[in-house]
């Protein structure tokens, strides 16, 4: 049999790092067996799901490398994978499992269901509504019917018990005594997450449902309405939640919690896919950098850890720094590119991109976000309109700062091969001939070059930045001070 999984974001929301990392799961069960991995759109909630939040999270999954097979955008042999437009099929499965006494029309109010519950309480019995409270049908009242009607309940069968593996959490039973007699279909003759999901998953002949641990006591329900379907319930896995490194369940306070955000602060597919994947499952061995195609051959649904899995911004920053200095300068370059072409609101041209590419190796040590770049290869295509005014009072309006910009342009004017090597030579030899530190020396040069104290390592930058432009970079500051 072949493996079908699924993932079934509702678009009420942004992708969700957890819901993200929940995908990821499916994804390389999904490859790991040459299954098929799907993707549908639970948005039986039409009043919080909207387009937008479909698309985020389309476009999120996209942009993770998380391609699927079957479903939204993609279709498949099964219609349009949206609950939306699925809710005839529902009510026929509903009023099939009425017809065959899995189901009832259910009258109880609401009121009446709570004093149900508090009174189980009470006498220490169990508070699972088990039907015991509907009218016969021929004494419902009138006034019921007219109030839009009935919801549909399934009848949860009593004694019983719902038992069932699950991959994370191994043998998981349920006493019936425990589970409502549950909705599944509302009185306004809408499905109830219970009905859709599961009419879906069977419907879709999904074979493993990899979900969250939040969703866990609604799986005996499910198990039951697929056997009155006909159907043989799918292996579950329900992975622990993300928690903050706090230990509490991950949420706004811990900092972003949409993929959106991870995204726009400069963080690599690969370094997240990475970083999601080690969240609550072990390659086999301790390793922490895995890519993408080792964890698809080692992703056989084991090795899913019960315990909560902690995210943490600061861990995977440093995973997008290890992604950043692996990838090789033309690459790097590539990936930077359109950020640094929004900072500079134009295009690079030709020449342009192989200087970028030039001073990448330069800067990949220090970087862990592609944000980061603007700041430190902005001063390669323009030159500083102004300057830091506490570098420019620290640094350059000093006794030495002069001493330090004519000494530097009569040392590179010395120079002869314009190379990394060479023009170190000429610019120590400056400090020497005129007894300057490294500090005071240096950082002159570098604030008429850059603006600020702060720029990628010295030589390197005069060099990839050319002759002309460091010399008239430094008139252009000399004056100023004059
Ligand atoms: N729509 C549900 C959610 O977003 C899916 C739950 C499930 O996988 O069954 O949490």
């Amino acid at each position: 049999m072949s493996v079908r999984v699924r993932i079934a974001p509702s678009p009420t929301g942004y992708l969700h790092v957890g819901t993200a990392r929940t995908a990821l799961f499916n994804y390389l069960f999904a490859r790991h067996n040459d299954g098929t991995f799907i993707l549908r759109s639970d948005d039986t909630d039409q009043a919080r799901s909207t387009d937008e939040f479909k698309q985020d999270i389309l476009d999120h999954m996209r942009w993770l490398g998380l391609e699927w097979d079957e479903g939204i955008e993609v279709g498949g042999p099964h219609g349009s994978y949206r609950q939306s437009d699925r809710y005839d099929r529902y009510r026929e499965v509903a009023m099939q499992l009425v017809e065959s006494g899995d189901a009832y029309f259910s009258f109880v109010t609401s009121e009446q269901l709570d004093d149900f519950k508090k009174k189980a309480r009470e006498a220490g019995t169990s508070p699972a509504y088990d039907g015991s409270l509907e009218p016969a049908r021929s004494e419902v009242p009138r006034a019921m019917l007219d109030n839009g009607g009935p919801v549909i309940r399934f009848k949860v069968p009593r004694p019983g018990t719902t038992r069932f593996t699950d991959m994370v959490r191994g043998e998981v039973e349920f006493d019936h005594a425990q589970v409502d007699d549950f909705v599944i279909m509302r009185s306004d003759n809408t499905p109830t997450y219970h009905l859709a999901s599961t009419v879906d998953d069977v419907d879709y002949g999904i074979t493993h449902v990899i979900r969250g641990e939040d969703i866990l006591s609604s799986t005996p329900k499910h198990i039951l309405l697929a056997k009155a379907m006909g159907a043989e319930p799918a292996e579950y896995a329900h992975l622990s939640l993300l928690m903050g490194p706090d230990g509490k369940k991950l949420s706004k306070r811990h900092g972003d919690t949409a993929m959106s955000a991870y995204r726009d602060a400069g963080h690599l597919p690969e370094a997240l896919v990475n970083y999601l994947g080690l969240l609550g499952w072990s390659p086999g061995e301790d390793e922490t950098v895995v890519d993408l195609a080792t964890m698809i051959a080692r992703f056989d649904g084991t090795g899913i850890s019960k315990n909560p899995a902690i995210f943490d911004a600061t861990k995977l920053e440093w995973m997008n720094g290890v992604y950043i200095r692996e990838m090789d300068a033309a690459e790097f370059a590539e990936t930077s590119r359109p950020w640094v072409e929004a900072d500079l609101g134009r295009s690079l041209t030709d020449d342009e991109r192989s200087t970028l590419e030039a001073l990448m190796p330069l800067i990949q040590e220090r970087t862990k976000l592609l944000s980061e770049v603007p700041d430190q290869a902005r001063f390669l295509f323009e030159a500083p309109t102004e300057y830091d005014d506490k570098a420019w009072s620290k640094v350059m309006a000093t006794d030495e700062g002069p001493v330090a910009l004519d000494g530097a342009v009569e040392a590179l004017n010395g120079v002869d091969d314009w190379s990394t090597e060479a023009i170190d030579a000429a610019l120590r030899g400056m400090l020497e001939e005129h007894e300057l530190s490294a500090r005071k020396g240096f950082q002159p040069i570098r604030v008429a070059l850059t603006g600020t104290t702060v720029s990628p390592p010295l030589f390197e930058s005069i060099e990839v930045l050319g002759r002309d432009e460091t010399l008239s970079r430094i008139a252009v500051a000399r004056a100023r001070l004059a």
